[in-house]
């Protein structure tokens, strides 16, 4: 014992590590096996269900003070949080829009973790691996060696990276000295009326306001409509605006409508605009043989934002924005000068990865993206987005051969929308189709969404899943039907 330590009253260090690693392994092994049996039976399980009232009280317990033992910690969380899950990694869940996750991939997560790096930058192997994810992603979508891009938390994030380079280059002042006050003529951005909502939050962000991105109208199949798009931008340019960027999406929410990129492209070098495109659902459709037509011109866009976390099903998150013109990417956020240069050797001679982002420090999302590519290969990917398209065309047709059902329009890509129509109209039928949604749901059945196309209401089923089988189809619409007559003959749709 240090008797100056001891006389000092110094109490022995503490740390997080556990005393009896070997209890936390025996602990680690039941977690992976209760993790693998979770994936394996998750079809037996329903999509959703209520968490009962003792279980939502456990999530108001107070701050812990004192410890708990990891076995009784891990338990609670297998009774609570493991037991009422979203649904999306379940075969039939095709709400909103996401994917569905994938055991290496997780795997890859909790081996990041492990690891622990800090992906802000450094010389070190997680650093070389998320540029090499960056890379593989630019490969994916025939994006030049020379661009750059950065993994991000998500779509949204990645198109704010996209769209805070458009506004810096397009802005003619330094507006990172100067802010958005010093530019000149007010910047228009311009994308179609089924935009997502994220690049609203990125416009307002940005400092340029809402009203700075137009909402051009869309074709009968919901397609920025490229006559209008011109007549827009010269109406402004003659208003004193500037026009900046347009906005293509490739896949939008609603009905996954995938604008005419080559088109946008080439209006977009015409008239000198940044040409974004919103790749989040569509982008990776460029990995599928069959159907990597319907995104030809992506590869022409100034910046991307795609979703590894949508249609290569990585565990959330992981988004990636791809830009062209590597240097206005890096000039847009770097904060260390060009002629700083890192030291010659050792950690810090690495590149910075934050000068290409918003964020300093940044997790390792490029190892859970990584190891599921490399065990299956980018081919199987695109095999699982065409299958997913066929599926949504197998399942139009079931739709269209159901007397009580309706179909919003032929599904172009994973989307599509239909309703349960007894001869109802307006309200009626959007509470009825409304109760059936939750029904669904709430029997643990299938998740669905629903949204508004045309000025109507309609049930809205997105398959990007890699567990879906035409079974399941063939089961929501037997259900949807049914339960259609059950809501109908109750004579009331409650609310
Ligand atoms: C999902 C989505 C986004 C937002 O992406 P997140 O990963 O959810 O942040 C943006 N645009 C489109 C078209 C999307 O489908």
């Amino acid at each position: 014992m240090d008797v100056a330590r001891e006389s000092a009253g110094m109490v022995a260090e503490e740390t997080l590590d556990p005393p009896d690693w070997a209890e936390v392994q025996a602990l680690s092994r039941r977690a992976v096996d209760e993790a693998v049996n979770y994936l394996r039976d998750v079809r037996d399980r329903p999509v959703w269900r209520e968490m009962p009232a003792d279980v939502r009280g456990m999530f108001r317990a107070p701050l812990p003070r004192s410890p708990t033992p990891l076995a009784a910690v891990y338990g609670e969380v297998s009774r609570t949080v493991m037991s009422y899950p979203m649904g999306n990694i379940h075969p039939r869940f095709w709400s909103w829009y996401m994917g569905s996750s994938n055991f290496t991939g997780a795997l890859g997560d909790f081996l990041a973790a492990i690891q622990g790096s800090n992906l802000g930058g450094g010389n070190h192997a997680a650093g070389l691996m998320d540029s090499q994810v960056v890379n593989w992603c630019k490969e994916m979508l025939g994006f030049p060696a020379s661009a750059s891009g950065t993994l991000v938390s998500g779509g949204s994030m990645a198109n704010i990276i996209g769209l805070t380079v458009a506004r810096n280059v397009k802005a003619g002042v330094d507006v990172r000295e100067h802010g958005v006050s010093a530019i000149e003529k007010p910047l228009r951005f311009y994308g179609s009326d089924q935009i997502h909502a994220c690049h609203r939050k990125a416009m307002e962000a940005l400092g340029l306001g809402n009203r700075a991105l137009r909402r051009i109208p869309t074709d009968a199949g919901l397609r920025i409509d490229i006559d209008a798009l011109r007549a827009a931008i010269s109406e402004d340019r003659a208003a004193g605006f500037k026009p900046a960027c347009v906005i293509g999406t490739a896949g939008t929410v609603n009905t996954g409508a995938i604008d005419d990129l080559r088109a946008l492209a080439k209006l977009a070098h015409e008239e000198g605009l940044w040409f974004h495109v919103d790749g989040c659902i569509g982008a990776l459709i460029a990995i599928a043989p069959q159907n990597a037509h319907r995104v030809a011109g992506i590869e022409w866009a100034d910046s991307v934002a795609l979703d590894p976390h949508k249609w290569l099903h990585s565990p959330f998150e992981v988004g990636c924005a791809l830009v062209r013109d590597a240097a206005a990417h890096r000039r847009t956020f770097a904060v260390t000068p060009e002629y700083l240069e890192s030291t010659p050797r050792g950690l810090a001679s690495g590149e910075w990865l934050h000068d290409y982002g918003l964020q300093t420090s940044r997790g390792f999302r490029a190892l859970k993206v990584w190891m599921a590519l490399k065990e299956h290969g980018v081919e199987k990917f695109g095999r699982l987005i065409d299958q997913n398209i066929a599926q949504v065309s197998y399942l139009a047709g079931l739709i269209e051969a159901e007397p009580s059902l309706e179909l919003a329009a032929a599904p172009t890509i994973n989307i599509v929308c239909f309703r349960y129509q007894p001869g109802l109209a307006g309200e009626a039928l959007k509470a009825l189709n409304t109760e059936i949604m939750l029904r669904l749901q709430e029997q643990g059945i299938a998740a669905l969404s629903d949204t508004t196309v045309h000025g109507g209401h309609w049930l809205r089923v997105a398959i990007t899943n890699h567990r879906t089988r035409r079974d399941d189809l063939d089961l929501l619409v037997r259900e949807v039907v049914r339960l259609g007559r059950e809501i109908t003959a109750q004579g009331h749709v409650s609310s």
